[in-house]
């Protein structure tokens, strides 16, 4: 009795005798394929700079092109875009919650990270920016002193003036 697998095997054997040219053609074409990526790569390091030039230049003379291929783009990519975004963001968020002390309320101990968020202990250190925009603002100056991770209800209260005393 022969295996479903043997089977197989069989008939695509069959079917390549059969077809010895078509399987031919296709290997000369992938062949084909994959040296051209290969030497197109190794064109490329040997021509970076000038093709690098050559791109910005491009850019500058086409600028209003480029928008509107870009925005173009954007509009038949967005569900991508959004996700790489948001995957990008909740990464950036875990490695500043890791820098400030771990994914944990600074206040009440709370460990749900879609209700934590960073906030500064002096809020006259409060940084120019707008509020999405923290952990990227956080990461371009290194890290500074003076954040805590706190969850939302905390930080209501600590907004209204009182979590000091709840500290103290
Ligand atoms: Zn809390």
């Amino acid at each position: 009795m022969t295996t479903n697998k043997e089977a197989k095997k069989k008939y695509a054997k069959r079917w390549r005798e059969a077809n010895k040219e078509r399987v031919k053609e296709n290997n000369k074409i992938w062949r084909e394929k994959n040296s051209r990526k290969e030497s197109q790569r190794i064109w490329y390091e040997a021509n970076k700079e000038r093709v690098n030039k050559n791109t910005k230049r491009w850019r500058e003379v086409n600028k209003d092109k480029r928008k509107e291929i870009c925005s173009k783009w954007r509009e038949a990519n967005k569900e991508r875009i959004n996700k790489n975004v948001k995957e990008r963001r909740d990464k950036l968020k875990l490695i500043v919650f890791d820098i400030y002390g771990g994914a944990k309320c600074n206040v009440c101990g709370c460990e749900d990270i879609y209700k934590l968020c960073v906030s500064c202990v002096n809020k006259e250190i409060l940084p120019k920016h707008g509020r999405n925009d923290i952990y990227k603002w956080l990461k371009h100056q290194g890290y500074p002193k003076g954040f805590q991770i706190i969850c939302f209800d905390c930080r209501r209260i600590y907004n209204h003036g009182t979590i000091l005393a709840c500290r103290a």
